[in-house]
């Protein structure tokens, strides 16, 4: 029995689930959502799981004008015998509270955010795909309501959660990219948001990745605000460089964003005996080992992907092609143990999955 009373409100217009082996990430949704209100002096109450449909503001609500909102994304997996089970859910209502707490938005309570979850997901059960290599995407959010245009905390906010089939990352295999260095635009800098999951995050890489696509690159590889030479991130996912049998990724430093998988990564190669190093990495240190054959390998992490491969550089006017543009052995490796932890394939020995 749930301790949080959670209503349930059912569609009575059910739609036609989309073909699951021709899902586009975030395009479709399922029939339901959840919702929570919060007012100052009340807290948060009503939580309620509906149909999933428009909701109505006011236009002066904060979160169009100041952008006070924050958000998470995790994955739900059907398992070969039909269970449906999430990975490290927990980090991601920490993850959602420290991004909470630097837009100055209440905390959600962790326990009713994972209860409202499950609420959501056993009502849309049937929309956890089961192709290989399918999954849910969840997508928590919180945004600022109120009407009043003074740059101050809201004192009203509705906390969400949408929730949509998404396809195989991979459908043959992984695929490395090719990731153009960024010289002009930064994503963040120490002291803002960067490591906050905060729409305005977004809102300002996108330029960056306009250029990118047009010269026929992936994605970024952001280099940090203030030296404009270390390495932050790749695209909207971490990174991670093996240097000569070391595997290198940039330490934790307020502009970089605290990715689950990256911390899954790190306590997997730990336990197999593989030297990591958190640290501060610059470009021309990543050029250099290139220079001197010993750049092994390079891949970005996330929810989405998981590993995504990164096969070559862009970088002024050199192009460093990395492990002859093929994905790495470690690369493979990190990618099948986590991929088979999510799907209950392999065993779980860190207890990752709910
Ligand atoms: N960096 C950024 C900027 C991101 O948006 C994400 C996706 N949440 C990540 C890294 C990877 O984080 P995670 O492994 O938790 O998905």
């Amino acid at each position: 029995m749930s301790k949080h009373t959670i209503s349930i409100t059912k569609t009575t217009n059910p739609k036609p689930r989309p073909d699951e082996n021709n899902l586009v990430f975030g395009k479709y949704y399922s029939d339901h959502m959840f919702i929570m209100d919060y007012d100052a002096g009340q807290g948060w109450h009503d939580p309620r799981v509906v149909p999933y449909g428009n909701i109505s503001l006011d236009p002066a609500a904060k979160v169009f004008h100041y952008g006070q909102t924050i958000f998470e994304g995790l994955k739900a997996y059907r398992t070969d015998d039909n269970r449906v089970v999430l990975f490290r859910p927990d980090e991601n209502w920490k993850r959602l509270n420290r991004s909470n707490d630097r837009l100055s938005i209440p905390a959600v309570d962790p326990e009713i955010a994972f209860e409202a979850l499950c609420a959501l997901i056993d009502v849309d059960r049937e929309w956890v795909p089961s192709a290989p290599g399918t999954s849910l995407y969840i997508r928590p959010y919180v945004i600022a309501t109120e009407p009043q245009l003074g740059v101050s905390p809201s004192t009203k906010y509705m906390f969400m959660i949408i929730l949509c089939p998404v396809g195989a990352y991979y459908s043959e295999g992984l695929n490395p990219v090719p990731i153009h260095v960024e010289s002009e635009y930064v994503r963040a800098v120490k002291g803002g948001v960067g490591n906050a999951k905060t729409a305005g995050n977004y809102a300002a890489s996108l330029k960056a990745q306009e250029g990118a696509a047009a010269l026929g690159y992936s994605q970024v590889l952001w280099l940090d605000g203030v030296h404009r030479k270390y390495i932050e991130e790749v695209g909207s996912m971490n990174v991670f460089f093996k240097i000569n049998g070391t595997v290198v990724t940039p330490a934790l430093n307020g502009s970089i964003l605290e990715g689950i998988t990256r911390k899954s990564v790190l306590q997997l190669l730990r336990s197999w005996n593989i030297p990591v190093e958190e640290r501060e990495l610059s470009i021309d240190e990543l050029v250099e080992a290139h220079r001197n054959g010993k750049l092994e390998e390079a891949f970005g992490t996330g929810t989405a992907a998981v590993i995504s491969p990164i096969g070559a550089l862009h970088y002024q006017d050199e192009k460093l092609t990395i492990n002859e543009g093929k994905t790495g052995e470690l690369s493979s490796r990190v990618y099948d143990t986590i991929t088979g932890i999510q799907r209950t394939e392999l065993p779980d020995p860190f207890g990752w999955v709910v």
